[in-house]
């Protein structure tokens, strides 16, 4: 499932006038994939003339490599290592932490009554 990164957008419309299955629209003048309409085929990823459109892997891939950016930035402000450990430690938790309430939704989700 494709995914528009709204800061890089340009608003020419390319891809949603190459979705075969009309699931683009332009909202505020951006554009906004309708998931429950793509089809996954990846003709706007193909088009966008400035890499607007990703993928979900790389979706996953550049937030993983911004958490990492973040996690390195406020460790520079520690000197020892036994306090930049704890601080890994700590970001660790919290982590787990949004993981498990992420599970616990995604669990939820699937038996809600619709
Ligand atoms: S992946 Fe295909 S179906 Fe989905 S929004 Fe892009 S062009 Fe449309
Ligand atoms: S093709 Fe790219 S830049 Fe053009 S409207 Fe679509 S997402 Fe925005």
């Amino acid at each position: 499932m494709p995914w528009v990164n709204k800061k890089k957008c340009v608003s020419c419309k390319k891809c949603v006038k190459k979705c075969p299955v009309d699931a683009i629209d332009m909202v505020k003048g951006k554009a906004l994939i309708k998931e429950d309409k793509c089809i996954n085929c990846g003709k706007c990823i193909k088009i966008c003339p400035v890499k607007a459109i990703l993928k979900d892997k790389e979706i996953v891939k550049s937030g993983i490599a911004s958490n990492i950016k973040d996690a390195k930035k406020s460790l520079s402000e520690y000197k020892s290592k036994k306090a930049k450990k704890r601080v890994i430690k700590s970001q660790m938790r919290q982590l787990k932490r949004q993981q498990k309430i992420l599970w616990g939704t995604m669990k939820e989700l699937k038996h809600i009554k619709l």
